[in-house]
């Protein structure tokens, strides 16, 4: 909290212990231009439209000038990456600008891709435009879709060329570099912790958890072992709502390591993230997870516990009792059964309590898998479904298969039970078949980001174009409404696009 006067600004990389973060100052950018601008966010920040157009904030934003008064740095972090503990990590490409409070909310305001830290390892602290384009996108549709999630601010191109790739013929493939400035309240992550909990440093670690609660959990009272437990607790409960979230829309997150975690149970780090197109329990957009899939979709919520299990270790030298840890995880598991069938009612329009409710669901998750169904379709075609309907409801959710000729007898006739059983079950509830399209529709998104957008998106961008990055982004600003005018991307995912999902790096 207290800055010296003159920070050592060194950004060689380097291991950083007893420190929660190091001085860096952004890189300065060749030929920065402004891409985009998220207006909801600049609202938030009490800055105008007009603010965003002047060359001060293009300037800021890219990080070739440093706001008077700031002392721009990168964090420390450690993490678990994929299951395996990886040591320091550290924000490599992001560098925090500043703190502002606004109508009573406090942003931490960061750039990824402003260059290198002490935390870069091996790699050269850029970011290219097509991930850009995905996270500034997509972190701003989830925000709209009412998840727990970092926000973005802008997006620039740096006028830099930055490699990722050597084509097939050996030459160096240059790409645009880009830079997204985003915000949250803070960027602490799980790994933040971990990292001092590896170390033995206790005291550090102390230092940063009453930072935390002082900060950000103000409302758990003065830090004593007590307010740890209750801190860890809430993480706990924050985490497992935003993974709720994450299912009941189709996000499977792609590298859920522990420094992608964020101590707020913010969604963050957007990098090789996907929406579920074919709803499968065994899907993940990371391609570099083939084999065991440990992100794929179904598994998310128990990773959210296996992650929060690092965390409890990472907090016990400063609490030394294993028994209140294990009490809350304990709790996350019985939660997270009760939250996840709360959420899959919702889905279905189901407010009543029926013995066979969880049954029903899992049997719909079952058939859904038989042939490939487009979740975020059949979903939304299934509020129009009334107690009336019976087997011939399937009709109703048709367009939402893939390749309905495909479609076998035996499934088919699955279905038709399912419908029989569902619409059965319509029958206890109280609202009007109106009313509860209406509540569906509001937790059945209409609109999600689906892979092949954000890459048509990218693809006019690459070539200087960037009205579709606009129009994706408005759309996305109202996630469950009917929106006639842009009805063109409800549809199922086009075949050419079928595998072919963005890439983080
Ligand atoms: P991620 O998989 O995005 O969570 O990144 C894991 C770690 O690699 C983090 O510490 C990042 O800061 C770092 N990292 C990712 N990309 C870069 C890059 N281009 N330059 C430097 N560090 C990076
Ligand atoms: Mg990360
Ligand atoms: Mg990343």
């Amino acid at each position: 909290e207290e800055l010296p006067e003159d920070p050592i600004k060194e950004n060689t990389r380097r291991q950083v212990t007893e420190a929660c973060f190091s001085y860096a100052d952004p890189k300065k950018t060749s030929k920065p231009e402004l891409i985009h601008v998220s207006l909801e966010m600049l609202t938030e920040l009490g800055l105008t439209k007009e603010d965003a157009a002047t060359k001060d904030f293009l300037n800021v934003f890219t990080g070739n000038t440093i706001l008077e008064g700031t002392k721009p740095y990168a964090m420390c972090y450690g993490g678990h990456q994929f299951g395996n503990w990886a040591g320091q990590l550290g924000d490599g490409r992001a560098i925090n600008l500043a703190e502002v409070t606004h109508n009573n909310k406090n942003w931490a305001i960061q750039l990824k891709g402003a260059g290198e830290t002490p935390y870069s390892r091996n790699a050269d602290g850029l970011a290219v435009l097509r991930s850009s384009i995905r996270e500034y996108l997509c972190s701003e549709a989830m925000f709209h879709l009412g998840i727990p999630t970092t926000r973005a601010l802008s997006l620039s191109l740096s006028g830099d060329k930055v490699l990722r790739d050597v084509m097939y013929d050996g030459n160096p493939d240059y790409e645009k570099g880009a830079i997204v400035s985003r915000t949250a309240a803070s960027f602490l992550r799980f790994g933040s912790f971990q990292i001092f909990a590896s170390r033995q440093d206790s005291k550090t670690l102390k230092t940063l958890v009453d930072y935390t609660i002082k900060h950000h959990f103000s409302h758990l009272g003065k830090p004593s072992k007590e307010t740890y437990i209750q801190f860890f607790n809430e993480v706990a409960e924050r985490s497992l709502e935003m993974v709720i979230h994450w299912q009941r829309v189709g996000f499977v997150h792609g590298v859920m390591n522990t420094d992608n975690m964020s101590i707020l149970g913010l969604t963050i780090d957007y990098g090789p993230y996907g929406w579920l197109e074919g709803y499968d329990h065994g899907w993940t957009p990371n391609t570099t997870d083939n084999g065991q899939k440990r992100y794929r979709y179904g598994a998310q919520p128990e990773i959210v516990y296996w992650n929060l299990y690092q965390l409890a270790n990472a907090l016990y030298p400063i609490i030394e009792e294993a028994s209140p840890l294990e009490e809350v995880l304990n709790s996350f598991g019985d939660n997270l059964v009760e939250s996840y069938l709360v959420m899959m009612k919702s889905k279905l329009g189901l407010e009543k309590n029926e013995v066979n409710d969880a049954r029903l669901i899992n049997d719909l998750e079952t058939i859904l898998q038989l042939s490939e169904t487009d979740m975020t379709i059949f979903f939304r075609l299934l509020s129009s479904i009334t107690s009336d309907d019976k087997k011939d409801g399937l009709m109703k959710v048709w367009d939402s298969f893939y390749d309905s000729n495909e479609i076998k007898e035996d499934i088919k006739l699955k279905w038709e039970n399912w419908f029989v059983d569902y619409t059965n079950r319509l029958k206890i509830e109280t609202l009007s078949a109106t009313e509860r399209k209406k509540k569906m529709n509001a937790v059945n998104p209409k609109y999600v980001l689906r892979n092949y957008m954000a890459q048509l998106a990218i693809d006019d961008a690459d070539k200087g174009d960037y009205k579709l990055i606009d129009e994706l982004y408005q759309l996305l600003k109202k996630p469950y409404d009917e929106q006639p005018e842009h009805e063109k991307w409800f549809v199922k995912r086009p075949d050419w696009a079928r595998n072919k999902i963005g890439c983080s790096r």
